[in-house]
């Protein structure tokens, strides 16, 4: 299953819960990214300007790390992909480890909010977390890179009949109920139930 969405749409937050429901490991190139940039990893070195620019980690850094993570023995059952893929580049890497692996995907939870929404989040995650790419215009640089890059993903994966859009305003228990019902509606029913998420309010 892959996750896509603008930043601030609250991927990594589903992601999580998507995960723990259906028992298979969230992978986020967000967060592995930022683990390596933590630890000043040879990788986090490489990625770190892109990062804090806003801008996308190129193809073949990002698909090598994917690559290896998929090819850990947790995901051979399944997986769920959070943040990527976000390029056209990375979507025919995808297929192609998909094809290598003789499986495909089940579904892609395109999970939107509008701007002014996730931008309020951002800056409020900047408060509380502290990111580098979470100021006003870096984020104002994402969501254009979004715009631009991964958006035209949605009509790809829409051809495929794989899409199921989701609204992602409104509290984080709410948003998953929505995403699990759309996802049993397909046949996708989940093993585990969840605990209610703790809303901020
Ligand atoms: P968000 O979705 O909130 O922007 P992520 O944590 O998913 O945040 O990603 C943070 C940053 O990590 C991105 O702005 C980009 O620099 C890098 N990144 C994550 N996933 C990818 C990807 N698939 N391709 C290229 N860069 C990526």
């Amino acid at each position: 299953m892959l996750l896509i969405g603008p930043p601030g749409a609250g991927k990594g937050t589903q992601a999580t819960r998507l995960a723990e429901a259906f028992v298979v490991p969230a992978v986020s190139t967000g967060d592995i990214f930022r683990f390596n940039v933590k630890n000043e990893t040879a990788l986090g070195l490489q990625v770190k300007a892109f990062m804090d620019a806003g801008a996308y980690v190129p193809d073949t850094l990002t698909n090598a790390i994917v690559k290896d993570r998929l090819g850990e023995s947790d995901a051979a059952s399944g997986f769920l992909l959070d943040g990527y893929p976000r390029t056209t580049d990375q979507v025919a890497e995808l297929d192609r480890l998909l094809d290598d692996e003789g499986t495909k995907l089940d579904a892609v939870v395109l999970i939107t909010a509008d701007t002014d929404e996730v931008v309020s989040r951002l800056l409020k995650r900047a408060e509380e977390q502290g990111r580098a790419d979470d100021t006003a215009d870096v984020i104002r640089h994402r969501l254009d890179v979004y715009a631009e890059q991964t958006a035209p993903l949605i009509d790809v994966y829409s051809a495929r009949g794989l899409v199921i859009t989701i609204d992602g305003l409104g509290a984080v228990d709410v948003v998953t109920d929505r995403i699990l019902a759309a996802l049993a509606d397909r046949g996708l029913h989940a093993t585990n139930t969840i605990e209610k998420a703790a809303n901020p309010s």
